[in-house]
């Protein structure tokens, strides 16, 4: 892995906004307005207007097709221990996270196999996942808690 993988807000295609294109020789200000709107993007242009949310480029690179934050297979995943958690709004509390790759969240790494390729049944989480402390204000709106420090927990001076 040579890419680093960081979130880059992403855009939909100018052909699925509704945004007319002015007409360069009778609105010219309006013209320059809509292209600072759409800038050109690979053969196509963007809606600046509708952002589709955070996507991961060099995952979206790999795969030749788009792919967002929350699919990169790239970067470690937070998700909660257990079922329930607090509300990210109850102030700052410790919720405990379990931190792997999507591959092991989804049962696809070498952990849940055996040397056959069979799946081992009763294998609950593979070594690779680690548990973490993390805050519920770091819930994010996907459930998943984001790697971004707490400020409460910043240590006092
Ligand atoms: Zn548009
Ligand atoms: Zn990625
Ligand atoms: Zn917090
Ligand atoms: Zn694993």
């Amino acid at each position: 892995m040579t890419e680093k993988h960081e979130p880059e807000t992403y855009y939909a295609n100018a052909d699925a906004c509704d945004h007319e294109e002015p007409d360069d020789a009778v609105d010219p200000g309006g013209w320059d307005a809509w292209y600072d709107k759409h800038p050109a993007y690979d053969d196509g242009r963007l809606c600046l207007d509708m952002p589709l949310g955070p996507g991961c480029p060099a995952c979206s690179v790999e795969a030749g097709d788009m792919v967002l934050w929350p699919d990169c297979r790239g970067r470690d995943h937070l998700r909660p221990k257990g079922g329930a958690v607090p509300s990210p709004d109850a102030g700052h509390q410790p919720v405990t996270v379990w931190v792997g790759s999507l591959d092991c969240f989804e049962r696809e790494c070498d952990d849940y196999f055996d040397d056959e390729g069979e799946d081992i049944p009763g294998v609950d989480r593979c070594s690779h996942i680690r548990e973490e402390q993390a805050c519920s204000c770091q819930r994010q709106a996907d459930g998943e808690y984001s790697s971004e420090p707490c400020p409460a927990l910043t240590p006092a001076p």
